[in-house]
């Protein structure tokens, strides 16, 4: 029997091949880099033998798929979730603040945590509780075409919970300003992070390296159930006969046939992979045109630990969002010891503004906004590392959410997978994987009722 062949080797394109050969379907999975994970891999800073990201990703112990993916392939237990939901932010004038959920039945832990914070005053705690009524009450045809600061605005919410509460966390959720970012999507991601329990919204950050909790796990499964993964094999078509899409083309001209196709690329590359008759038709022309929206991660390490917190949320400045690699885990090791210090990534997200300046440029903003915060010791740093992911996901408009394609197609075994895809999530690892898991099961589906 022809395997499934799946198309990229991002967390959509694995997650399928998981899923699919841990029920002992066989799969072939092609990637064009000479490695997997797409845009969630690690590797070895040289200069200090640290391995590092390529950008900082952060889940929350709500994506229920994710967590299920990890326990799969073995590695729930290399993230480290927190015990209940804290968020520290700094203020400019507020100084550092903590927004803690109480684990009390919902709502219950959305009014305590409200009720109790620091970074609110008594007028804009009102005004959440009025967004949170708001957010249990949602019916989705209310925000249809929204952004979420119009949505915002229209239930009641201030200048100052937007810049010190959403824009922070629309900004991590969604990497997109809060100004064109779909109110529905962000909705429904925060109804999963704050509705769905009082753990929900706990911060679930990887203890090791991308490729160590998704990347290497989840090829070892796949080769233990008799799947095969091949590097360095670019995809440039795909063929039907009949109904049926029979083979994919490789850039040498190799053919490869296939009992079904999984399209796992990035929004940028899937309709020109598509068979000739699907493309001419028009299908999928636009994916080619959705907006794209870039993060900036910068490294930095000093003579000593300048950041007394694991995670901060940084409100009025450009720096969004700061994490302490040193504690959060994967350098508290022995064969650590000799590497001592600090080291902190800051993330800039929907970088639109600064991801065309150069690294020295980067360096000293992130600098400039950490000594701002933690004083000289953090404006001088050893050693930087900037990462610059221009294409790091989709901008999630409300327009493209009215373009996202669903698994399906007209082939009937062709199915379309990717964190742009019409999951339902905006442009995330719990995104991806869900859609991979979908056109899995479909293509399982196929397969059963062929036998
Ligand atoms: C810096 C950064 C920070 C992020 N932070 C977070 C976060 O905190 N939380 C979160 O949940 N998400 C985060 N994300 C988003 C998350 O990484 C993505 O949603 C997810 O990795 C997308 O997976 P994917 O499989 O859909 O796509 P991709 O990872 O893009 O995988 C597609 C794969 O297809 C391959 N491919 C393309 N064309 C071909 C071809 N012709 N032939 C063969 N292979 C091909 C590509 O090389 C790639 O490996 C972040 C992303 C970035 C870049």
């Amino acid at each position: 029997m022809n395997p499934v062949v799946i198309v990229g080797g991002g967390l959509s394109g694995l997650a399928a091949a998981v899923h699919l050969s841990s029920r002992r379907i066989p799969i072939l999975l092609l990637e064009q880099r000479k490695f997997l994970g797409g845009r969630a891999y690690s590797f070895v800073d040289d200069s200090t033998g640290t391995v590092i990201d390529n950008g900082q990703h952060v889940l929350i112990a709500g994506y229920a798929r994710t967590m299920e993916f990890l326990g799969t392939i073995g590695t729930r237990d290399r993230l480290r979730v927190q015990s209940a939901p804290e968020f520290v932010f700094h203020h400019p004038r507020r100084g550092f603040c903590s927004f803690r959920l109480p684990l009390l039945p919902t709502p219950l832990h959305l009014l305590g945590g409200i009720i109790t914070t620091d970074l609110f005053s008594p007028a804009d705690k009102l005004r959440l509780l009025r967004a949170g009524r708001a957010l249990r009450a949602f019916r989705p045809e209310a925000a249809g075409g929204m952004t979420v600061d119009a949505w915002l605005d229209s239930v009641g919410q201030s200048a100052e919970t937007k810049r010190s509460f959403w824009e922070p966390l629309a900004v991590a959720i969604m990497n997109e300003r809060i100004a064109v970012a779909s109110a529905l999507v962000f909705i429904r991601a925060i109804r999963t992070a704050f509705l769905s329990g009082a753990r929900g919204a706990a911060l679930a950050i990887p203890t090791v390296g991308l490729s160590d909790l998704y990347v290497e796990p989840a090829r070892a499964f796949i080769e233990r159930q008799g799947g095969v993964l091949r590097c360095g094999a670019d995809v440039t078509g795909s063929v039907v006969d009949g109904e049926n899409v029979a083979c994919v083309l490789l850039k040498e001209g190799e053919m490869i046939p296939c009992s079904a196709l999984i399209l796992a690329v990035p929004s940028y590359r899937a309709a020109s992979l598509l068979p000739a008759a699907l493309r001419e038709s028009g299908y999928m022309a636009t994916a080619a045109t959705i907006p794209l929206s870039p993060i900036v991660s910068v490294h930095l390490w000093f003579e000593k630990d300048v950041m007394p917190q694991e995670t901060l949320g940084v409100i009025g400045r450009r720096v969004q969002w700061v994490f302490n690699r040193r504690t959060i885990g994967h350098e508290n090791g022995p064969e650590n010891e000799k590497r001592r210090g600090g080291h902190i990534s800051a993330v800039i997200s929907a970088a639109h503004a600064f991801v065309e300046m150069g690294n020295d440029e980067l360096t000293r903003i992130v600098l400039e906004d950490l000594e701002s915060i933690y004083g000289p010791n953090a404006g001088r740093a050893k050693h930087a590392v900037v990462i610059r992911e221009k294409r790091a996901t989709f901008s999630c408009t409300p327009e493209v959410e009215r373009i996202r394609p669903r698994c399906v197609t007209s082939v009937p075994n062709l199915f379309i997978a990717g964190d742009w895809t019409d999951t339902g999530y905006p442009a995330t690892i719990e995104g991806a994987i869900t859609s991979g898991e979908r056109c899995a099961g479909r293509a399982m589906a196929l397969s059963e009722g062929a036998k």
